[in-house]
């Protein structure tokens, strides 16, 4: 899946146990690559950690993965680097996000 991130284009890949890359032996979920401009989502990884709680589990935790490492795009995309290394921010943006767009929403603030 390809997404435009402020004009720039990032592809979104889910990556399998079989794909021979390093990042899927690290037992990392997500990573984004700002020079290659990839995000890759360890499908695997997502599989193993929420064995047995189902499909929509792994659902929600993809969407925040996504979330997450969108997250640390857009601000490197705006010039804002010192927030996309902020792995405390990022993550805390990327949980909150759906509650702060409801909230937005409700206020008529968006
Ligand atoms: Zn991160």
């Amino acid at each position: 899946m390809k997404v435009d991130v402020l004009g720039t284009e990032y592809e979104i890949i889910e990556l399998t146990e079989t794909d021979k890359l390093e990042f899927a032996t690290k037992c990392l979920i997500g990573q984004c690559n700002l020079r290659t401009k990839q995000i890759l989502l360890n499908k695997s990884e997502f599989e193993r950690l929420l064995e047995g709680d189902g499909e929509p589990a792994i659902k929600l935790y993809k969407a925040e993965t996504i979330r997450h490492e969108l997250l640390h795009v857009i601000f490197h995309e705006t010039g804002h680097s010192k927030y996309a290394d902020d792995e405390k921010l990022v993550d805390c943006l990327a949980v909150l996000f759906p509650k702060i767009l409801k909230i937005f929403h409700h206020a008529n603030a968006i």
